[in-house]
């Protein structure tokens, strides 16, 4: 069976009773860095064999887990932190298994994407998760543009030194709308923003933003 097993995005309390289950009964873990998940492991007194899957090594890691599978061991999948194959290694893996007809199931629990929309405040029932943005103003503009008129609530990560500049082609391209940054979920310092596009941009300026961030900024309102 091949498990993608959702862990902690901060908080380890908030592994879940089967996580544990399936991570102690599996034959091997595939994690994103496996000094990572060797002291996540190492905290819930379970000692596994790892087997590195990262986005550098996928191509070559991908067959030999299936491989596992399909000698029918079973290979728990995580990642660094929340649900695996959520702008984290996962999807291929799981593709591969349902083309060759594996077993494979997943331990829900984490994710940032689901903790930072539903606490923005704005509708949750119609999203759309657009990932990580591209990283040059240019392409982010035109990245951003494919969902200026969706109805659609977007939900961004974004790394704290590009949230700034994030913020700013979100107002040229969408206009003042309402919008949340989220900030180390379940952390001790988490904190959850509110406001205007520009009244966040305002509330960031002079601050260097650090840690973890979930932009969701609201869909175009019929007009
Ligand atoms: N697979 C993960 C998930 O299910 O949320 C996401 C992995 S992605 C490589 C890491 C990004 O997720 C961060 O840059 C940030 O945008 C977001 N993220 C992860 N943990 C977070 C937290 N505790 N608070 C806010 N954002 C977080």
């Amino acid at each position: 069976m091949l498990y993608l097993v959702s862990t902690p995005i901060g908080n380890l309390g908030d592994i879940t009773l089967r996580a544990l289950e399936v991570l102690r009964a599996a034959d091997y873990v595939a994690s994103e860095d496996t000094r990572k998940t060797g002291l996540l492991l190492k905290h819930f007194d379970i000692k596994k064999p790892q087997i590195a899957f990262h986005e550098h090594n996928e191509e070559k890691a991908r067959p030999r887990i299936i491989g596992l599978v399909q000698a029918g061991q079973s290979v728990a999948v995580v990642s660094n932190a929340g649900t695996p194959g959520i702008a984290d290694p996962g999807y291929t893996l799981v593709r591969r298994a349902i083309d060759l007809d594996l077993p494979v199931t997943m331990v829900p629990g984490p994710s940032a994407l689901v903790m930072a929309l539903v606490l923005s405040g704005l509708p949750s029932h119609s999203f759309t998760f657009r990932g990580f943005p591209p990283r040059k103003s240019g392409k982010r503009r035109t990245f951003l543009e494919v969902d200026r008129d969706s109805p659609h609530t977007l939900v961004f990560y974004e790394s704290p030194h590009r949230l700034r500049d994030f913020l700013a082609d979100a107002l040229a391209v969408y206009g003042d709308r309402p919008a949340a940054v989220a900030n180390e979920l379940t952390k001790m310092f988490e904190s959850v923003r509110r406001g205007a596009l520009s009244e966040l941009i305002a509330q960031l300026e002079g601050t260097e933003p650090r840690g973890e961030y979930v932009v969701v900024i609201e869909g175009a309102v019929d007009q």
